[in-house]
């Protein structure tokens, strides 16, 4: 090809046309650096949440919104709310398919698909928000998690944390362990199976079919989120005691699972702004949960009268040997399994107690301000 009549192709064709050039002539190794630039692609997002739903909902936008910018629309994200594209429980197969590119939702929705994952949004009685964040970046959990996922063709990322949950919406109140004999409550996931071992029964529906459920008694209690969440789906209208603490979710993180086909499509430098994109969304999601489940929970006491409740400490206290002791039977169901179960307590061993020295004896005596 005549060299004038190449550089003019070149030109209008983009960066694609001197991916050609690399090498050739002096000059061009910036643009070579710079070859997938011209490159671009529009990805699905599918959700477990709501569209738009608070926190949950507008995270994943947000997390969208800055993947679309930082790669200056290369990579372009249309997000789906729970049943737009799929129904909120089938974001794991829909992503693994490739019907969707990407998925934003919650790892314990999976227990009965990939058993391992329940892990890695956080145990019952596990990780607080900062902790699950340790050990996900630095303590072994990704690879974990990988490992776990890479069957599956799934490609997995933190993407947000609700911070520390509420106990959930009850109609009476619980004043022992046997109080939750035959209580028919929604609660996904490790929770779930942790009332079921107390003698409960666990109902995992979706969030935007909570109310109608606690409302007309085809459920007697349900988790969902928090203050800032519950408010939202005016759970408050629905029962009439607000339990805490969130013994079930005491920092769940959100996940940003990718198909691994289109994942090993994308250019390094996308892939390293979804990863630096995810990490910001984990930020992002939880500051936003932190200071809206504060502005939520005030207004669920002053405006709504809405009655807290403490769980006793003898509910506490069983509920938590029930969960270290799911925890260490999990350990037996897999080779996987058990080194993650290793990895999580190891862990645990030598963070908790820098979290009770720290953080807990500050928080046990902090004045008001
Ligand atoms: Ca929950």
């Amino acid at each position: 090809m005549d060299r004038r009549k190449f550089v003019t192709t070149a030109s209008l064709a983009g960066a694609t046309g001197l991916l050609s050039a690399c090498g050739k002539q002096p000059g061009t190794q910036a643009a070579c650096d710079n070859q997938t630039t011209a490159e671009s692609f529009e990805w699905k997002m599918v959700t477990s949440w709501p569209r738009d739903f608070p926190g949950l909902g507008t995270g994943a936008n947000r997390l969208a919104e800055a993947i679309n910018n930082l790669s200056n629309g290369r990579l372009k994200i249309k997000v789906y709310g729970g049943n737009e594209l799929v129904p909120p429980f089938e974001v794991f197969d829909a992503v693994k398919q490739g019907t969707a590119e990407l998925g934003h939702t919650a790892t314990y929705y999976w227990k009965g698909k990939a058993p391992e994952a329940q892990f890695f949004s956080g145990m019952p009685f596990g990780m607080t928000a900062q902790e699950l964040h340790g050990w996900i970046y630095f303590g072994g959990g990704l690879e974990l998690w990988r490992e776990a996922y890479a069957p599956h063709g799934l490609v997995p990322f933190l993407a947000g944390n609700s911070g520390s949950q509420m106990g959930g919406w009850f109609n009476h109140e619980i004043n022992s362990i046997d109080d939750l004999k035959g209580l028919k409550m929604r609660i996904p996931g490790p929770g779930g199976e942790i009332l079921k071992r107390a003698g409960g029964t666990p109902i995992t529906i979706p969030g935007a079919e909570l109310f109608t459920a606690l409302q007309t008694g085809t459920i007697d209690a349900a988790e969902w989120v928090g203050p800032y969440n519950d408010l939202a789906f005016g759970l408050f209208r629905a029962a009439k005691y607000y339990y805490y603490p969130g013994w079930q979710e005491p920092g769940a993180g959100l996940e940003c699972m990718i198909n691994q086909a289109a994942w090993d499509r994308l250019p390094k430098d996308l892939q390293s702004i979804v990863e630096v994109a995810c990490k910001a969304a984990v930020m992002d999601g939880l500051s936003d949960f932190t200071y809206n489940n504060g502005v939520a929970l005030k207004k669920l006491i002053d405006d709504h009268d809405v009655e807290l409740r403490r769980f006793p400490d003898e509910v506490l206290e069983r509920l938590g040997t029930i969960s270290s002791e799911y925890i260490n039977e999990l350990a037996l169901e897999s080779e996987l399994m058990g080194r993650i179960v290793a990895s999580f307590q190891a862990y645990m061993d030598i963070v908790k107690p820098w979290t009770d020295i720290s953080e807990r004896t500050l928080l046990n005596l902090r004045p008001e301000f």
